[in-house]
């Protein structure tokens, strides 16, 4: 490891000589550590440090600019939240796009919906999708990816602006809002997506921790309101993102997943998702209720 630090935030050998990843991001003092057994892959890609480890708690991870993305441990909650809940209130998605989602899980959940006819994945960095394959199968899948699922990597923003009325559902797998993530959490970039999807399309995001991130979440739920009529929020519990406690945001030009119900809700082979916790996942407490307005 090139890093020597002995404590502070990212990769970092103890005194003891142990190695960990600590959270870059601290707020209210809190700051996460990881114990990492030992790293399976580390460079610098075109974009960002991409780094596979394995941790002693939660297995192989995938870590971005030393912020923990997914795991093999507990990637399926936030991939099978993000990708079923649209897919589930859309009636009959064919054609889907994922922005991000480098690592595969959500293309992965996506294609379980026998409607599902295409999912462009546009990912900014190959590299991401390659480790992720190699060194994640638990998250990315085992062997060639479904041939429903089309690879474009380039910049999401630059995809999503050439695109009109073409997508049913939009689904917004970016990381945190720094780098180039910065710009998929911004209104033009939602302008953009609302122009990509068809009459009755929607979209979601994952829109950051109602507890860490309260200012991201109440600032995306605010601007998809300036363009969509249904705007609706939903958690998940993510054991390794800030917080625990995830928030994703759905917007909609016609379908509302408090009224379509579950009755096309695919659960094979899902680990977190299914009837109940689709609907219990838009009962939200009183705080994140007050920050939504
Ligand atoms: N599950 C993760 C989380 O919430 O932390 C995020 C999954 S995924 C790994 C996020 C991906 O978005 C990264 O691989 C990153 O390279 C990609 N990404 C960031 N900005 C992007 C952009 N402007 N266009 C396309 N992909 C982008």
């Amino acid at each position: 490891m090139d890093d020597k630090k002995m404590t502070g935030s990212g990769f970092f050998v103890a005194e003891d000589g142990t190695q960990w990843l600590s959270d870059p991001e601290e707020r209210f003092g809190f700051r996460a550590n990881w114990k990492i057994n030992r790293f399976l892959h580390r460079e610098r890609s075109d974009f960002q440090d991409v780094a596979v480890v394995e941790t002693e708690g939660f297995g192989k991870t995938l870590v971005l600019d030393e912020i923990v993305q997914t795991t093999e441990t507990d990637g399926f909650i936030y991939n099978e939240m993000i990708t079923h809940i649209p897919l589930v209130t859309h009636p009959s998605p064919r054609e889907v796009c994922i922005i991000g989602g480098g690592d595969c899980g959500a293309a992965r959940e996506a294609v379980k919906y026998p409607s599902v006819k295409r999912v462009d994945l546009v990912e900014i960095d190959r590299k991401v999708v390659e480790v992720s394959r190699k060194y994640l199968p638990e998250v990315a899948g085992v062997g060639e990816l479904d041939p429903r699922i089309h690879l474009h990597y380039e910049d999401g923003t630059a995809f999503i602006r050439e695109r009109e009325s073409l997508y049913d559902v939009v689904v917004v797998d970016s990381s945190d809002p720094v780098g180039p993530a910065a710009v998929l959490f911004e209104l033009p970039f939602y302008r953009d997506v609302h122009r990509a999807l068809k009459t009755d399309g929607l979209m979601v995001c994952q829109s950051e921790s109602p507890i860490f991130h309260p200012e991201v979440l109440s600032r995306v739920h605010q601007t998809l309101r300036q363009l969509f009529p249904v705007v609706r929020t939903y958690l998940a519990t993510v054991p390794t993102y800030p917080g625990g406690v995830w928030s994703f945001t759905l917007a909609s030009k016609t379908y509302d997943p408090l009224r379509e119900g579950s009755g096309r809700l695919q659960t094979t082979g899902n680990r977190y998702v299914d009837a109940d916790v689709l609907e219990g996942s838009f009962r939200l407490p009183v705080y994140v209720k007050k920050l939504l307005g």
